[in-house]
């Protein structure tokens, strides 16, 4: 097969950054996908309407192509309140992205941490009421006494919470972002609740653990530092064998997320991949190494538009295989897979 054409996908869970950083990276998202779930964990986190409506404002004015929808999601943190939530559902927001406090870049000041969100039962079931999506990073750092939970579980302790969450809430939507695991990839396929949905990333069915810390959990290499970090060879089969497989409780959610590669080197080291420049690449080649380039479609812009009660999108996109050297950087930031060969390309 030397040509594939699939409906123009949607990307579930993007970081396009702000100011200076947004205008250099959005191009390749906007150009390939034609919505996306905007995270919102800037410097001053957007966990408010007003906020958001700014942000996206930046987004059009700088996104280049004409078409692209940013689906707007409002952080969930200590100022969220049940009027916020009726307040976002009236200007279109699509969800609350839920990441623990100090997670990744934003969650610092004004996040929750898991066992918070216990106390925020009534804002979930305004979420769940005005048909929202809540948007997980099912990450937990610590435990109930307050010991650290070692990057490599953190992913796996959270399960048993979201499985509170879910009785304590009952059909609240629910999408665990970016699984990494067995284990989640096993709960998400064994629950018997039609609400939740897990999105797969570009870049994890291409890394594990050892890549980037040593045996120690050290980060030897800083550069594919990423949350939830790269797990064991048998969680990336798990999480492949769920992306392939046709099942619509799995779809796209690139979480391509820049850093100039001068602060991706230095500590405290910054978790996150730029992975725009080739996300839908990547996806594909995993699609097509396992036989399974019919379900591609599926995954890329289908479930997730489904999830969110979304129409699909009408348009096209048409991927040739050509071969094509990933440049290392773009205007200092680095590009995963750079100075690697791969054998598609976006056509149109
Ligand atoms: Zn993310």
């Amino acid at each position: 097969m030397n040509k594939i054409i699939i409906r123009k996908p949607d990307n579930m869970h993007v970081h396009l950054r702000e100011g200076p950083m947004l205008t250099k990276v959005i191009m390749f998202t906007s150009y390939v996908y034609s919505r996306a779930v905007i995270m919102g964990n800037l410097k001053n986190p957007v966990d408010t309407p007003e906020k958001a409506m700014l942000y996206k404002s930046e987004i059009l004015r700088n996104a280049g192509h004409p078409g692209f929808i940013p689906l707007m999601t409002l952080m969930i943190t200590k100022n969220t309140n049940r009027q916020t939530v009726k307040d976002a559902k009236k200007e279109g927001i699509v969800g609350f992205k839920f990441i623990p406090a100090n997670t990744s870049t934003g969650s610092e000041d004004i996040g929750l941490n898991f066992f918070e969100l216990f106390d925020c039962i009534d804002i979930l079931k305004e979420i769940r009421d005005q048909n929202l999506m809540f948007l997980v990073h099912s990450e937990l750092i610590r435990d109930r006494q307050g010991n650290i939970i070692p990057l490599i579980k953190r992913e796996e302790t959270s399960i048993k919470l979201i499985d509170l969450l879910v009785d304590k809430v009952p059909g609240l939507k629910i999408t665990i972002e970016h699984i990494t695991t067995r284990k989640y990839a096993n709960y998400i396929l064994g629950i018997k609740y039609p609400f939740i949905w897990a999105t797969i990333t570009a870049h994890h069915p291409y890394g594990t653990y050892d890549m980037v810390c040593d045996k120690d959990g050290i980060i030897k290499n800083p550069e594919l530092y990423c949350l939830p970090i790269f797990k064991s060879e048998d969680d990336q089969q798990a999480i492949i064998k769920a992306m392939i497989s046709g099942n619509l409780k799995f779809f796209c959610g690139e979480d391509t997320a820049p850093h100039y590669f001068w602060d991706k080197i230095k500590p405290p080291y910054r978790p996150g991949l730029f992975t725009a420049p080739v996300g839908l690449i990547l996806i594909t080649q995993i699609f097509e190494k396992y036989n399974a380039l019919g379900n591609l479609e599926n995954f890329t812009s289908r479930f997730g538009a489904e999830a969110h009660d979304l129409p699909l999108n009408q348009g096209k996109i048409t991927l040739i295989k050509k071969k094509w050297t990933v440049p290392l950087s773009h205007e200092g930031i680095n590009i995963f897979k750079g100075g690697e060969t791969l054998h598609w390309q976006i056509a149109s």
